[in-house]
């Protein structure tokens, strides 16, 4: 299996996949439909059933139950093929160190650059291993091309080496999820699963059925712009000026990205333009609780407030979105796709653990949609950077447990 296992990943990255938010077309960048179609194609020589791609780039595939127990709920399996906008995808050539012995890595496209156990711990459970890292000018794209090769890997498996029974199996290679489209042109009706996992994690045995809920803001400042000759005889009201001291008003100790950890949420600006006459800032507010996120809101919109009183010439509005749900709030009510995960893992050898993600993913969206869908882990490590690696066994335990996965919903869904 690691065989073909590695030769798909080694494929799958050297093709630039990442996404762009400024583009809007669907998916966000050409190179997203090249691996797509690639995947297409794969999944028909592996002999999958009703391999298809939506206009909108989505491929779809269906394994067939093996069993004849009927009312088996159908289980679908989900991967991104894009790579974060935060680090060129361009070009990556992927270096294979066999069997890892712990030492510093180095990078021959960028010398001052090390991958050290000191500040990357998780490479000590990779010695023994196989790893995979990028060549140092690269992010390596394990996130979540580790997904992919391990789904495709699990539809060679569940067609040509495995006995175990199973129900129905749908397989979704999607893109955009980076940028947050990752859901935004599925059709939940054809995909027709009653339970979904995404492979989108970290070490083996890790489970995240728990993220944070989002909402976006946007403050829009309307100022009076004058030429400065006369400003102050003509009333001249500075937009960016304005913004700044929004900015320096943020509770920044305690409701930052950088400043907080574990379950606390925060207020994060994230882009901003301003002029004299109009100054734009937007932001994303994070928390784990509906509460806690609503005053996250209340609190921003308290602090526009503030700053129009401040300045009653200027004109100052404060606009929230919604964006993603913790999916813990569905999940709670209905445990069994965690319970199933967890005892997978147990079956494969690996102990399972929860991770509580200080993010989205694609399964917050499709669990508020219905579909409950937990992230499981599939070897990714310092996703985003250069620093980016992974590890073929990681990728194979986590093949393997999705295997006793489909085997469990049969007997016990
Ligand atoms: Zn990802």
């Amino acid at each position: 299996m690691s065989a073909n296992l590695l030769s798909r990943f080694l494929r799958y990255v050297q093709i630039d996949t990442q996404s762009n938010e400024s583009s809007d077309t669907f998916p966000s960048t050409p190179g997203q439909s090249v691996l797509l179609e690639l995947l297409r194609q794969e999944l028909s020589e592996l002999g999958a059933a009703d391999v298809q791609m939506t206009k909108h780039g989505y491929v779809t595939a269906r394994i067939p139950a093996n069993t004849r127990k009927t009312r088996v709920p159908t289980v679908a399996f989900f991967a991104h093929v894009d790579t974060a906008p935060d680090c060129s995808g361009k070009g990556v050539k992927p270096i294979v160190h066999r069997k890892y012995d712990g030492r510093v890595l180095t990078f021959p496209d960028n010398p001052t650059l090390t991958l050290d156990p000191a500040t990357s711990p998780e490479l000590r459970t990779a010695v023994g291993k196989d790893i995979v890292t990028a060549s140092g000018t690269t992010l390596l794209g394990s996130d979540d091309k580790s997904g992919v090769a391990v789904i495709m890997t699990l539809v060679e498996r569940l067609l040509h080496e495995t006995k175990r029974k199973h129900g129905e199996i749908r397989i979704c290679f999607n893109p955009d999820e980076e940028i947050g489209r990752g859901m935004d042109k599925l059709d939940l009706r054809m995909l027709g699963a009653d339970v979904a996992y995404t492979l989108d994690g970290g070490a083996p045995g890790e489970i995240c059925w728990e993220t944070f809920s989002g909402d976006a803001a946007e403050v829009i400042i309307e100022g009076i712009t004058t030429h400065t000759m006369e400003a102050r005889a003509k009333g001249m009201v500075n937009a960016a000026y304005l913004a700044g001291k929004l900015l320096a008003a943020l509770p920044r100790e305690r409701c930052a990205p950088e400043t907080t950890e574990g379950r606390d949420g925060f207020i994060h600006p994230i882009e901003m333009e301003g002029r004299t006459e109009r100054a734009i800032v937007k932001f994303i507010l994070r928390d784990f609780e509906l509460k806690g996120l609503a005053e996250k809101g209340n609190m921003l919109q308290g602090l526009c407030r503030g700053l129009q009183a401040s300045e009653p010439r200027a004109r100052i509005r404060c606009k929230i979105r919604k964006q993603y749900r913790n999916m813990a709030y569905w999940l709670r009510k209905d445990m069994r796709p965690v319970e199933l995960a967890r005892e997978a893992f147990l079956a494969a050898g690996l102990k399972p653990y929860d991770h509580v993600a200080r993010g989205g993913t694609d399964g917050s969206r499709l669990t508020e949609l219905g579909l409950p869908t937990p992230n499981l882990f599939c070897g990714e490590y310092n996703p985003h950077g250069p620093l980016e690696w992974t590890a073929v066994q990681d990728m194979e335990s986590a093949v393997i447990a999705c295997d006793h996965l489909g085997g469990l919903w049969e007997r016990k869904g």
